[in-house]
C-alpha cells in the first residue's frame, strides 16, 4: 500500500516511519478473520485492515475526524492479527503512531479526557493507585458500577521474601498489581527461591508505560521507562541474570524500551540493554529443573487464559500450559484462545460495552472445559476475568506456591 505524505507530514520521522510501515500491506484481508473487534461489528473498519486505511488516508490528506478517532480507539492493540498476516505488516507500531497523530488533531470529549487523566495521573502511579482504591473502597456505592466492581478485594502489603543466592533476577512491582495482587510477586520470589534464585524488587521503579503508550502519550511512556532503567542499573551493572515481569503486558512494554528509546542518545544503549535482559516468568521457569513441584497440581483441572500480549506478543503461546502440566495440574482445552477477553489494558474500562462482549465470549469458551480454577499471567485480565467468573481466578505462579 502506498501512502503520498500529506504536505504538513513531510520530514515528520513519525509520518515516515508509518508510511514504511504501510508499504508492506497488500490488503488482502487475511488479518480480518484474526481481528475480534471486526467479528463483533461485521464493519471493516473495525478490523486492522479498515484501521490502516484510516491512517493511510490521513497521512495523505491531512485530515482527519471523529469516526477514525473511534475506530482506532476501539482496537484492543491485542496483535491477533500480527501473525495472520503474510506480508509482517507491524500494526501496533502502526496504530500507536496512527493514535498519536489523531490524538493531536481531534479534540475529546471533557468526559473521556477525565478517564484518561485518570488513568494517566492516578492508575500508572502504584501510591495514587492504592489510595484511589482505598477512597473507592471508602464511598462504595456512591460509585458507578463498572468501577465498583472492579475495585481489587482489599489485601495488605506482601513483601517479597529477601534471600542472597548466587543467580539473582530484577522484578517489577509496576502501577495496579501491588494493590490489587501483591500476592504474585511474593508467589514468584517463593518459587524462584525454592530454585536457588533471589528475586529483587527497587521501589524506585514503577509503572512500566503501557498505559500511557495505549493512550497515545508516549512521552509519558518516555519517562516511566527512563526512571525504571535509572532504578535497575544498579543492580544490572551488578550483574543481575534477567528481569523477569510477572505481567505479561508490562513486560512485553519492558521489552519494547530499546524501540522507545532508540532516539535518546543518554538511554538508548541502557533501553536495548533493558530489553535484551527481560523474560515473561514464563520464560524463566519453563528453563529450569521442575522435578520439585511435580505432583503438586493433584489433577486439578485449570482454564489457563493465556493472555494476547503473551501469546501474540511474546510468542509463549503453551508454554504456562506446559509448566502446568509439569507440576501435576491438568489444563483444559478453551476454543478460540487466540481471542482476546477484552481486558486489553485500559480498554475495559474506556469500551465498556465492546469489553463486555468479549468476556462474556471468553468466559463461555473457558467454562467449556469444565475448569476447577481459572488462571491468567497477566493482572488486567486476571481482574477482568475476575468481574464475571464463577470460578476463582488466580495468577498461575499461585499454583507453584505451595
Ligand atoms: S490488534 Fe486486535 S483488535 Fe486491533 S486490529 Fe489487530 S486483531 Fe483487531
Ligand atoms: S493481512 Fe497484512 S497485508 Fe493483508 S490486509 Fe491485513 S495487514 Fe494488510
Amino acid at each position: 500500500m502506498q501512502a503520498d505524505l500529506a504536505a504538513q507530514f513531510k520530514g515528520n520521522r513519525q509520518a515516515e516511519k508509518a508510511q514504511d510501515i504501510l508499504r508492506a500491506c497488500v490488503h488482502c484481508g487475511f488479518c480480518a478473520a484474526a481481528c475480534p473487534t471486526y467479528q463483533l461489528t461485521g464493519d471493516e473498519l473495525d478490523g486492522p485492515r479498515g484501521r490502516i486505511y484510516l491512517i493511510k488516508q490521513m497521512l495523505q490528506t491531512g485530515e482527519v475526524s471523529l469516526p477514525t478517532q473511534s475506530h482506532l480507539d476501539r482496537c484492543l492493540t491485542c496483535g491477533a492479527c500480527e501473525p495472520a498476516c503474510p506480508s509482517g505488516v507491524r500494526y501496533r507500531s502502526l496504530l500507536e503512531i496512527g493514535r498519536s497523530m489523531v490524538e493531536q488533531r481531534v479534540p475529546r470529549s471533557w468526559r473521556d479526557r477525565l478517564a484518561r487523566q485518570f488513568m494517566l495521573k492516578v492508575v500508572s502511579h502504584a501510591k495514587r493507585f492504592a489510595a484511589a482504591v482505598k477512597l473507592g473502597r471508602a464511598v462504595g456505592r456512591a460509585l458507578p458500577l463498572r468501577i465498583r466492581e472492579r475495585l481489587p478485594a482489599a489485601s495488605g502489603k506482601i513483601d517479597i521474601r529477601q534471600t542472597n543466592h548466587p543467580r539473582r533476577m530484577l522484578a517489577l512491582q509496576g502501577c495496579v498489581q501491588p494493590t490489587a495482587a501483591p500476592q504474585t510477586n511474593a508467589a514468584a520470589a517463593r518459587v524462584l527461591d525454592w530454585l536457588g534464585i533471589s528475586l529483587v524488587e527497587k521501589p524506585e521503579a514503577g509503572c512500566c508505560g503501557a498505559i500511557s503508550l495505549h493512550l497515545a502519550a508516549s512521552d509519558q511512556a518516555r519517562a516511566h521507562a527512563r526512571r525504571n532503567i535509572d532504578a535497575w542499573w544498579p543492580e544490572i551493572e551488578a550483574g543481575v541474570e534477567a528481569i523477569v515481569i510477572t505481567a505479561s503486558g508490562c513486560g512485553l512494554m519492558v521489552r519494547e524500551y530499546a524501540g522507545l528509546l532508540q532516539d535518546d542518545p543518554v538511554y538508548a544503549e541502557k533501553a536495548a540493554r533493558v530489553s535484551a535482559l527481560t523474560r515473561d516468568l514464563a520464560q524463566v521457569l519453563a528453563a529450569e529443573n521442575l522435578d520439585d513441584f511435580a505432583g503438586i497440581g493433584q489433577g486439578l483441572r485449570i482454564a489457563f487464559q493465556c493472555p494476547c500480549t503473551l501469546q501474540h506478543g511474546h510468542g509463549l503461546d503453551g508454554v504456562v500450559e506446559g509448566i502446568l502440566r509439569r507440576c501435576g495440574y491438568v489444563t483444559t482445552h478453551i476454543p478460540d484462545s487466540q481471542q482476546c477477553c477484552g481486558s486489553a489494558g485500559t480498554y475495559s474500562i474506556l469500551q465498556p460495552e465492546m469489553a463486555e462482549r468479549l468476556l462474556e465470549r471468553k468466559l463461555t469458551a473457558v467454562m467449556s472445559g469444565q475448569p476447577q480454577l481459572i488462571a491468567s499471567a497477566n493482572i488486567g485480565c486476571q481482574m477482568h476475568l475476575a468481574t464475571r467468573a464463577q470460578l476463582p481466578v488466580k495468577h498461575w505462579i499461585e499454583l507453584l506456591n505451595q
